[in-house]
């Protein structure tokens, strides 16, 4: 019987890159290189915890390749963390700067942890304890962290506070997603969302599939699925009829209201059960009858095993790696248009560097500016990659990838690495 397919993300990361590296020939020291990250950390710190006694908590951060500039990426805060998928997001992260063009590498970290399980005095202790055992590896010109999975502006602002009291003068560019009052940006809130939907705008206009009353699935009701939801509605005119989250999912023939469905989320935990709902499983969701699909919540939820089942024309992937290699094969097989994870979501990392620029410009844009640059940036991307895709005749993932790692590897071959 054949092996079952890797799971283990960070070797997901590194086959997409053996892809790409085959079709653009690449050097073979430039792609030993861009296989491994250039450096990672693991660092354990105690925290005093509510009742008095004090535990130890594991924290990650990887700091992939620089040739482009700083690293830059998120800090997921998460009980299942492991170094290979701070690896794999720090990877993806260092593609996905590359192929929106923005002047920064790739990195990523992540504490073991279960935010849930913890009071808010603790998760402000657990971020203060992180930021002092890897302080002195980061800076607004080293790598910039920012939100991700569990993590929030809030979280993002007890770091910068601690990062500016260690070094004693305040450096909000050090740290972007942070909230308004301490250096946010307008816009940074449903960037990753509104990006997606600017990108689906672009597929959608090449693919021929009018999103006006198309209809739409999304799985995952965080930040980036609520707002992937509300924007496909406010600006492509489409009809959102499932979404789903951890515990459950909803089904309305005729609509759901995002508002109403996230509303109902914080008020009982999940979006399970709102009224006038069928149930749907995540599952199931992957495979119903609608024209996008929108996975926005983890990694390797499409497989070989439901691929094939996959009934939407255009997929948006909004959460990183969602998308196993051999179930792309059966998509790319099937003729589903894919608009693949490190593009799809950079909208959240292209906002965050025009934080950190406003941060050291010290001049604070307005929404609409932000807006009209992501919607440049998001849009000039897209269509790289879908030419790419389309005079190398690949699919659009390794299509980016072949957009992003020739960025990388000119840098490197610019500085003389290689
Ligand atoms: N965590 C987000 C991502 O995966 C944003 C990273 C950032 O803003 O640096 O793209």
């Amino acid at each position: 019987m054949a092996d079952a397919p890797t799971l283990n993300p960070f070797e997901i990361s590194q086959r997409q890159l053996d892809k790409s590296a085959e079709k653009l020939n690449l050097d073979p020291q430039v792609h030993a290189f861009l296989r491994e990250p250039m450096r990672t950390l693991e660092v354990h710190f105690p925290v005093r915890m509510d009742d008095g006694t004090s535990k130890v908590f594991t924290g990650f951060r990887v700091q992939y390749n620089d040739a482009r500039g700083p690293t830059k990426g998120g800090l997921r805060f998460h009980p299942e963390e492991t170094i290979d998928t701070v690896k794999a997001l720090a990877a993806w992260m260092t593609w996905k700067c590359a192929v929106v063009d923005i002047p920064y590498g790739g990195g990523k970290g992540g504490v073991i942890c279960n935010p849930k399980e913890l009071s808010v005095g603790e998760v402000e202790r657990v971020a203060r304890g992180y930021i002092r055992a890897i302080g002195r590896f980061i800076g607004p010109e080293r790598d910039i962290p920012a939100p991700d999975v569990y993590t929030t502006p809030q979280i993002m602002a007890w770091m910068v506070d601690e990062y500016s009291t260690i070094i004693g003068y305040n450096a909000p560019g050090v740290i972007t997603g942070k909230p308004i009052p301490v250096g946010g940006s307008l816009g940074r809130g449903d960037a990753t969302a509104r990006g997606a939907v600017y990108t689906i705008l672009e597929a959608a206009k090449v693919i021929g599939l009018n999103l006006k009353d198309a209809t739409v699935a999304v799985q995952g009701y965080g930040n980036a699925g609520y707002f992937a939801a509300k924007l496909m509605e406010e600006l492509a005119g489409s009809r959102v009829v499932a979404v789903t989250d951890s515990r459950g999912g909803v089904y309305v023939a005729d609509g759901i209201d995002p508002q109403a469905a996230f509303t109902h989320k914080k008020a009982t935990g999940s979006v399970s059960g709102l009224a006038g709902s069928k149930a749907v499983t995540n599952q199931e969701l992957l495979e119903l009858d609608v024209d996008v699909l929108v996975p926005a919540a983890i990694e390797n939820v499409i497989t070989e095993k439901n691929a094939g089942a996959v009934k939407a024309k255009l997929i948006a992937e909004v959460a990183n790696g969602p998308t196993i290699p051999e179930a792309d094969e059966i998509l790319y097989k099937n003729g589903k248009y894919i608009i693949p994870d490190f593009l799809c979501n950079a909208g959240g990392v292209t906002v965050s560097y025009f934080e950190w620029v406003q941060n050291i410009g010290g001049y604070y844009w307005n929404l609409e500016e932000v807006q009209k640059r992501l919607k440049e940036k998001m849009t000039h991307a897209f269509h790289d990659i879908h030419k790419m895709a389309e005079v190398n005749n690949v699919d659009n993932r390794t299509a980016a990838y072949m957009v992003a790692v020739q960025r990388v590897a000119e840098a490197m071959r610019l500085r003389g690495w290689v």
